[in-house]
């Protein structure tokens, strides 16, 4: 088995769609990215590619490439995990904290396992992802932005 650890945060951007774990919340500011800077896939992909020592996200896909502007980041996700499998590790499973102080994470938790179950082909009982506030305290407190942790176990495919 590997363990992998991921981290990813984004500055809020209000003149962008919000979009975590590959589902879009309304009503919340979106975040300034590359690509559609789902910190969620980006901290899952790094965890993945960590945990099979494979580098990170910023090495398979530079944000100076304009392949990835605007893009997808289930589909970055997606090919993250590919190629992990390609190297002998599958998911096995994963648990995501998510800190911000907006938006309220709870009514949409349901949908992002099960859109990142399906990218990531595994149970949406293998996929955790839980919200948390920062309290007030930081620049996340203030509201400036979202900060993503994930871990995820690889097991031999
Ligand atoms: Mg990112």
């Amino acid at each position: 088995m590997r363990v992998g650890i991921g981290y990813d945060s984004h500055r809020f951007d209000v003149g962008r769609p919000l979009v975590l774990g590959g589902v879009t919340i309304p009503d919340t500011p979106g975040l300034l990215g590359h690509s559609d800077a789902d910190a969620v896939c980006h901290a899952l992909a790094d965890a993945i590619l960590g945990a099979a020592a494979l580098g990170d996200i910023g090495r398979h896909f530079p944000d100076t490439d304009p392949a990835w502007a605007g893009a997808d980041s289930v589909h970055l996700m997606r090919i993250a995990h590919d190629l992990v499998r390609r190297s002998g590790w599958t998911l096995n499973q994963a648990d995501v904290t998510v800190i911000a102080e907006v938006p309220r994470l709870a009514p949409h938790v349901e949908a992002m396992r099960a859109r990142l179950a399906e990218a990531l082909e595994v149970d949406p009982g293998a996929i955790s992802i839980k919200g948390k506030t920062n309290e007030g305290m930081g620049s996340i407190g203030r509201g400036e932005g979202i900060a993503v942790i994930a871990i995820v176990t690889l097991t031999v495919v």
